[in-house]
C-alpha cells in the first residue's frame, strides 16, 4: 500500500488537469483534483466555448443583411443582450454539470477550494493537507494589464462575458486571438468599435498576407483600426471612460477592454516553499516530461506557457496520464498545430507562414488565390476570401496552409491531418475537390505565384 492518500493530485480543473485526471483515474490510479473556481476552466467559463457562443451571436447582424440578396424580407431585427448572456450562462452550467460528472464517473474525487503546495507530496486544500505520489499543477493563466493610469476602470475578456449591458462604444486594445475576436464580436452586435494595436500590423506570427487581408476586411466593416496606437491614460467622466492616446490623442468609450495577453496563474500556489522554478514571465519551467525540477510535481497546460490552446492542453493530460499510470512514454508532437482565429472571417492555419519557410528552406513556392465567397455572390458584400499554400520545393511537401474566411476553422482542421500525414502538392492536386465548395480552392490552385 502506498503511503499516500493519492497516486496523483491535480490542481486546477480547466482543459489539461481534467483530462490528466480522468484518464489516470481510468487507468485505475487513486486520483483527486481540486478547484477553487469553476469546472472545465477557462475554455468552458470565460474562454472558447462563450466566445464561440458571441462570435455566432454577432454574425447574425451581416446573415440578416445577406439573407436580403436570396429574397427574404428581414422585418425589424432586435438584439437583446440579456437574452444571449442568459442562455450562454445556462449552456455554461450544462457543461460545468457534464464535467463534474465526467470526473465522478471516472473514479477521481473532485474537491472544491484553493490548493497550495505544502511540501514534495502535500498539498492543502480548504486547511486540509492532502498527500500524494505525483502531484500536477494545472492552474492555467489570468489576463494581463498594463499598468497604467486608470487601470481600474478597464475590463478584461473576463468581465466581456458578463456585462450588464452593451455600451454604445467600445475600445479593444491589443492585437492578438482575442482582441481582434472581440472587435469582431462587439462590432457584430452593433456596439461602435475601435481596436487599438501598438505595432504596425496585428496577429504577430501569422501570415503576413492573412494578417493584411484580416485587417482589409475589418476595416470594410466599419471596425476603427488604429495600428501604431496605445494608451497613456484612461479618466472616468459622467459614466463614460476618455483614453487618451500616447500620441495626446482621445477617445472616448463605455467600456474598454484589454487583450494585452494572459500570465501563467502561478501566484498564491506555495510554489516558493518546494522552490519550484520559473522563467522570466512565470511560467512554471518543465522537461519534455512535464516534469519541473521537484522530481514529484509536474506542470502542463497555459501556466507553462507553451502552446496556450484548449487541444494542446487536453494532448499533454493525456500524454502525462498514458505515461504516469500505462506505462507509454509517447509524446505530444508539437509540429503543425492547427489553429483558428474566430475573427470575423476567420483565420485559419496549419504549418509554417511564408516568412518562416523563407528562412528555413532554399526555395519554395507560393500558391495564392482570392476570391468572393459564393454564398455572397448575389449581395453587396465585398468581401474576399484568402487562401495560400506554401511549398517547399525540393520535396513537393506542402508545409504552411493559410485562409480567410467563413469557417477557415473547420476547413483548416482537415488540410492539418493532410499535413501531419506528409501530404505534398501533388498529392493535393490529385484530390478531387468537392463542388461547389471553398475548400475545393485548396485542391484546383496550379499556379505558383
Ligand atoms: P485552464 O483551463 O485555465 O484551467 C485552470 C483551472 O485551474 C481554472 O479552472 C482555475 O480556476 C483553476 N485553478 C487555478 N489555481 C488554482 C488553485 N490554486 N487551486 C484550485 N484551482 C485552481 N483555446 C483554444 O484552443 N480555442 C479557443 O477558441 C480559445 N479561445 C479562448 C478565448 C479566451 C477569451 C481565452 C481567455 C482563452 C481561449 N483559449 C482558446 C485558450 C484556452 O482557454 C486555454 O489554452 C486552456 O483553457 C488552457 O487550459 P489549462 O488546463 O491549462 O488551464
Ligand atoms: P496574445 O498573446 O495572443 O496577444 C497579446 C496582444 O497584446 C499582442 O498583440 C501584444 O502585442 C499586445 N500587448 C501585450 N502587451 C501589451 C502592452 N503592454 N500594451 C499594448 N499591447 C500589448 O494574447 P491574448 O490575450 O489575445 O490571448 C491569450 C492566448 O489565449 C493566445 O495567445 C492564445 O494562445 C489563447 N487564445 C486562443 C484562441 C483561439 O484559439 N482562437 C482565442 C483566444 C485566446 P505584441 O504582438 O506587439 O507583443
Amino acid at each position: 500500500m502506498s503511503q499516500y492518500q493519492f497516486d496523483l493530485f491535480v490542481i486546477g480543473a480547466g482543459s489539461g488537469g481534467v483530462r490528466a485526471a480522468r484518464m489516470s483515474a481510468g487507468l485505475g490510479a487513486r486520483v483527486a483534483i481540486a478547484e477553487d473556481r469553476y469546472l472545465g476552466g477557462t475554455c468552458v467559463n470565460v474562454g472558447c466555448v462563450p466566445k464561440k457562443l458571441f462570435v455566432y451571436a454577432s454574425h447574425y447582424s451581416e446573415d440578416f443583411e445577406n439573407a436580403k440578396s436570396f429574397g427574404w424580407n428581414i422585418a425589424n431585427t432586435d438584439f437583446d443582450w440579456s437574452t444571449l448572456i442568459k442562455n450562454k450562462d445556462t449552456e455554461i452550467k450544462r457543461l460545468n454539470g457534464v464535467y463534474k460528472k465526467i470526473l465522478d464517473n471516472s473514479g477521481a474525487e473532485t474537491i472544491r477550494g484553493r490548493a497550495k503546495i505544502v511540501n514534495e507530496h502535500t498539498v492543502e486544500v480548504n486547511g486540509e493537507h492532502i498527500t500524494a505520489e505525483r502531484i500536477l499543477i494545472a492552474t492555467g493563466g489570468w489576463p494581463s494589464v498594463p499598468d497604467i493610469p486608470g487601470k481600474e476602470h478597464i475590463i478584461s475578456s473576463n468581465e466581456a462575458f458578463f456585462l450588464d449591458s452593451l455600451p454604445e462604444k467600445i475600445i479593444i486594445v491589443g492585437g492578438g486571438y482575442i482582441a481582434v475576436e472581440f472587435a469582431g464580436i462587439f462590432h457584430g452586435l452593433g456596439v461602435e468599435t475601435t481596436l487599438l494595436y501598438r505595432g504596425s500590423l496585428f496577429l504577430r506570427g501569422f501570415d503576413q498576407d492573412v494578417r493584411e487581408a484580416l485587417a482589409d476586411e475589418m476595416k470594410k466593416k466599419g471596425i476603427n483600426i488604429k495600428f501604431e496606437s496605445n494608451i497613456a491614460e484612461i479618466e472616468k467622466k459622467d459614466n463614460q471612460l476618455i483614453a487618451t492616446l500616447e500620441n495626446g490623442e482621445q477617445l472616448e468609450a463605455g467600456q474598454i477592454m484589454y487583450a494585452t495577453g494572459r500570465k501563467p496563474m502561478t501566484e498564491n500556489l506555495g510554489l516558493e516553499r518546494v522552490s519550484i522554478e520559473l522563467d522570466k514571465d512565470n511560467a512554471i519551467k518543465v522537461n519534455d516530461e512535464y516534469q519541473t525540477n521537484v522530481p514529484s510535481i509536474f506542470a502542463i497546460g497555459d501556466v507553462t506557457n507553451r502552446v496556450n490552446l484548449t487541444p494542446v492542453a487536453l494532448a499533454e493530460g493525456m500524454v502525462l496520464a498514458k505515461r504516469f499510470f500505462a506505462n507509454e512514454d509517447k509524446d505530444v508532437d508539437y509540429s503543425n498545430i492547427p489553429t483558428c482565429v474566430f475573427s470575423q472571417p476567420n483565420i485559419g492555419t496549419v504549418g509554417l507562414t511564408e516568412k518562416e519557410a523563407r528562412e528555413k528552406y532554399d526555395e519554395i513556392e507560393i500558391y495564392k488565390s482570392s476570391f468572393k465567397p459564393m454564398k455572397l455572390s448575389l449581395s453587396d458584400s465585398d468581401e474576399k476570401t484568402f487562401m495560400k499554400i506554401i511549398v517547399e520545393k525540393k520535396s513537393d511537401l506542402v508545409i504552411g496552409v493559410h485562409m480567410l474566411g467563413p469557417d477557415a476553422g473547420e476547413i483548416i482542421q482537415g488540410i492539418g491531418i493532410a499535413i501531419k500525414a506528409g501530404a505534398t502538392k501533388k498529392v493535393f492536386d490529385s484530390t478531387i475537390g468537392i463542388h461547389p465548395t471553398a475548400a475545393e480552392e485548396f485542391v484546383t490552385m496550379r499556379d505558383p505565384v
